[in-house]
């Protein structure tokens, strides 16, 4: 294998204890593929906690939008609750918007 010589030297693995030859980024070819390996596992697990977030935060997101429609709704069918809290229908849906836009732009 042409990457084990060096300057005429055999170069091995940096591995403790290992003394199979070089493969790539010095280690031999088992601990580089284990190395690949565990890599490569990392960042799958960093990727399904990034999914579990966007979907926490979407869930969150949607159903403070359905709250507020349904609020909508309420002052919708008795203008006197919107009156009383100082709302109007269309504060509301402009809300459940403002909720879901933020949600899809982070
Ligand atoms: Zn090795």
């Amino acid at each position: 294998m042409v990457s084990a010589l060096r300057h005429g030297v055999v170069v091995t693995c940096k591995a403790p204890g290992c003394d199979r030859p070089h493969h790539a980024k010095g280690l031999c070819t088992t601990h580089y593929m284990r190395q690949q390996y565990r890599r490569r596992k990392a960042a799958a697990a960093v990727r399904s906690r990034d999914l579990a977030g966007r979907v926490a935060d979407l869930r969150l997101a949607v159903e403070a939008a359905a709250c507020r429609v349904e609020q909508a709704l309420i002052v919708l069918h008795h203008p006197e609750v919107g009156a009383a809290k100082g709302v109007t229908v269309a504060d509301l849906l402009a809300d459940a918007d403002r909720i879901l836009d933020d949600a899809r732009n982070r």
